[in-house]
């Protein structure tokens, strides 16, 4: 019998919310004040913990509530008293036990991950594959209705040495979204720009206001139009020269599948939240790049758990090559969940290498936030 055959026989949740430092607007939906998330530990038989985090966004994934009865009610049982040996067939029975739901069976598939590194003492990328990166360019995300605001948080990223911001556009008028891309080009000259309208454009008048922000050459536009117009993505995919990017058009392989089919993008935005666990979204970008297009590492409104999760995901999928977006442990919330500082310095984020996920969240701060 190998360490793996030892039974899960501790459960245990928690519903946080973290506060953060400021507003921000997407297309589809405002942050601010708090975001709320759900932590999962398991336990195993030899007192072994591993952990995982669902960060589900009302306006794209799902609630939180909706995330913790997943978890509570309808996937506990098909975990407590399995093997952890048997992951995979774990997270089969939860993708049946209830539909949707993504981010909490992404939570689960960390959890299950960082236990089974835990005993066995390797990394979690390592159970992924192998590592094909000991770093990840990182992007930071503008999503600030105070623009004055945001050129501070700019002046601190050109200081920290980060090299990538995506420019959230659409939700407020085209000059807004036009002036930010003017100064950022005048200002910031070597800043590395992408924008994401988070479906935030009427099919009206789409594809012109995509055109004009085409014409500033960022390195990719992404999703500007609702979420299931795959035609109208098709069609401003077809108008610019410059990447169209899926973000909330494609969730999981399922719909990796029919947006390759359909054309509507040349990369996609792959996060475990989305994908329903670190395997699902390693093959998004799998089949992505299968057919050509690239990937980047997205997330949701995520702690430092979380980002850790995507962090051995990134790490073992050579096929994500655009770097990633975990910059709220760092840049967004007041107070991080985990024991030591998430490990993002001179603008990429460092891959743990110790066994499981690398660092543990800090029990008391998941006792701190509880709702
Ligand atoms: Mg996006």
């Amino acid at each position: 019998m190998g360490a793996l055959d030892q039974n899960i026989v501790g459960y245990d949740l928690w519903h946080l919310s973290v506060p953060v430092v400021s507003v921000r607007d997407h297309g589809i939906g405002k942050v601010g004040g708090a975001c709320e998330i759900v932590v999962l530990r398991l336990t195993s038989e030899g007192g072994e913990e591993g952990f995982g985090e669902a960060s589900p966004w009302s306006v794209f994934t799902g609630s939180p509530e909706a995330a913790y009865a997943a978890l509570d009610r309808y996937i506990r049982p098909f975990v407590v008293g399995r093997s952890v040996a048997d992951s995979a067939a774990i997270m089969a029975d939860a993708a049946r036990a209830v539909a949707f739901c993504t981010d909490a069976k992404a939570a689960l598939e960390s959890a299950l991950l960082d236990l089974a590194g835990r005993i066995s003492g390797v990394p979690v990328h390592a159970l992924l594959g192998g590592r094909c990166r000991r770093e990840i360019p990182l992007s930071v995300s503008l999503a600030n209705p105070d623009w004055a605001a945001d050129r501070e948080l700019l002046a601190r990223l050109v200081d920290d040495g980060v090299g990538i911001v995506k420019l959230k556009t659409g939700f407020k008028d085209h000059a807004f979204d036009l002036l930010r891309l003017e100064e950022l080009a005048q200002d910031f000259p070597t800043m590395r720009v992408r924008v994401d309208f988070n479906q935030g454009l009427e099919p009206d008048g789409a594809t012109r206001r995509v055109q004009d922000i085409a014409a500033f050459e960022p390195e990719f536009i992404e999703q500007p139009v609702l979420h299931h117009h795959y035609d109208l993505m098709a069609e401003i995919r077809a108008s610019i020269d410059v990447p169209l990017l899926a973000d909330e058009s494609v969730f999981g392989p399922e719909d990796m599948t029919r947006a390759v089919r359909e054309g509507i993008c040349d990369g996609v935005s792959v996060k475990t939240m989305k994908a329903g666990g670190l395997v699902r979204a390693q093959t998004v970008a799998r089949m992505a790049a299968t057919a050509g297009m690239t990937a980047y590492g997205g997330d949701m409104f995520e702690t430092g758990l979380a980002h850790l999760a995507g962090v051995h995901m990134i790490a073992a999928t050579p096929e994500i090559g655009l770097g990633c977006e975990f910059y709220q442990a760092k840049y967004y919330l007041e107070t991080d969940i985990l024991e030591e500082s998430f490990p993002c310095e001179g603008g990429s984020v460092q891959v743990p290498s110790g066994p499981g996920l690398g660092i543990r969240p800090d029990i008391e701060k998941l006792g701190h936030f509880r709702v």
